[in-house]
């Protein structure tokens, strides 16, 4: 049989890292995956791009795309046919899609990371009794009953969610009383759902982690997210916690790449509680928007680590040469300032593409660095995003 994977050294476990101009396929076509594709080429490699969007954000900067469904046979095939090692942008490719694509060509992180990963019950029963860290409380919950019992021994508040594809509060429901239970389950059933004890959290805040296939692994500064309508509005690098508290974040992080066995990289999502308690909440296979300021404040990027970890090349160390602020440009009225964030001395612009800017969608981003150890309080925060002030 034809040598199918020609990174892969013969008969040995190691690999050799994928050669300058070798092409990497990537699943999804946003932000995420654009900004991999530019890191990518910056590393000599050619990216592919499958996304089922016609000039998406990740095809307009690749060297070529593959339009069709993720679910697709014919379009899964022609994309892995067309490169020479898989990852993810989008990590929701069903267990039949992921078996096509892991049978063409390797994929990294491996499809049992984007199984756990896409289920919060699979997810939250793996970080409990796998990696042995600590979550909010659970309950699967099929019926209103199992959601009554559930609440009664959770107590409320609590949060019910679907299992599967929630994104920026998406899929999820707040019960504060007993009367929320019977809509909430209206609402949300008959998809698969789970209810989480509701976690006092004092701040959010989450730590990336890129993993190579010799089990090297390099974790990014702890980092505070603060969010507006459940997306993702403000990340304050590093997060102005106790130091004692970032230290535990970034050991639940790596101890979670370790028990994945993690080849690429994962962001790690926590809630820190009123007793400095650090509880994860999610953890995402894949460059995260809480990791965007690593583009202008580290010498590699998480999505030059992602790329890094993706084609077995060495992974330098993941430190901050600044401190930074990333905000989000959400939606048409954030994105209309463009031309005020472009005059602004000291903001980095990041704009992805995207032709429409309707509610609540990530459009860009602006970076403001400052010198490392200096990040200011809340006024200086506010004072240096300039036009974006008034938008918080
Ligand atoms: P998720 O989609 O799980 O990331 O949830 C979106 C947001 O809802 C989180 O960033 C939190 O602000 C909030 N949230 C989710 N789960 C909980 C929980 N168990 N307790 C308190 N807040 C939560």
């Amino acid at each position: 049989m034809e040598e199918k994977f020609f990174f892969e050294k013969k008969n040995q476990k190691t690999f050799v890292p994928l050669p300058p101009n070798a092409t990497i396929g990537i699943v999804g076509g946003g932000q995420l995956g654009r900004m991999s594709a530019l890191a990518a080429a910056r590393l000599g490699y050619r990216c592919h791009i499958l996304t089922p969007e016609e000039d998406s954000p990740a095809a307009q900067v690749s060297a070529a795309a593959t339009v069709g469904d993720y679910e697709d046979p014919a379009a899964l095939r022609a994309f892995a046919s067309a490169v020479d090692v898989i990852t993810f942008e989008f990590e929701n490719v069903s267990a039949a899609g992921l078996e096509l694509l892991t049978s063409c060509k390797p994929v990294r992180p491996g499809p049992h990371v984007l199984r756990i990963s896409q289920d919060r019950i699979a997810e939250k029963t793996f970080l409990n009794e796998e990696a042995g860290v600590a979550t909010a409380p659970f309950a699967p919950i099929e019926t209103l009953d199992d959601l009554r019992a559930a609440a009664a021994r959770l107590g409320l508040p609590a949060i019910l969610k679907t299992t599967r594809l929630g994104y920026d509060g998406k899929g999820q429901a707040r019960l504060a009383s007993e009367a929320d239970l019977a809509p909430a389950f209206a609402r949300l059933s008959p998809k698969p759902l789970i209810l989480e004890g509701f976690v006092d959290f004092a701040c959010e805040i989450s730590v990336i982690v890129a993993r190579g296939d010799n089990g090297d692994s390099r974790a990014f500064d702890v980092v505070e997210n603060r969010h507006r309508d459940h997306i993702l509005d403000l990340t304050l690098a590093p997060a102005p916690i106790a130091p004692q508290t970032a230290a535990a974040a970034r050991a639940i992080a790596l101890r979670v790449a370790d028990a994945l066995d993690l080849v690429g990289l994962l962001a790690v999502e926590m809630f820190v509680d009123r007793d400095g308690r650090v509880l994860v909440n999610e953890i995402a296979p894949r460059p995260h928007n809480s990791g965007h300021w690593t583009i202008d404040a580290c010498p590699a990027s998480q999505f030059e680590m992602h790329i890094r970890a993706v084609a077995g090349l060495p992974l330098p160390l993941a430190a901050r040469h600044s401190d930074a602020v990333m905000k989000n440009l959400v939606g048409a009225e954030e994105t209309a300032l463009w031309p005020q964030i472009l005059a602004t001395q000291g903001l980095i612009p990041h704009l992805y593409g995207k032709k429409e800017a309707r509610p609540g969608r990530k459009m860009g981003h602006v970076t403001r660095l400052f010198a490392k150890g200096a990040l200011p309080g809340e006024a200086g925060i506010a004072l240096a995003l300039g036009p974006l002030a008034g938008e918080r």
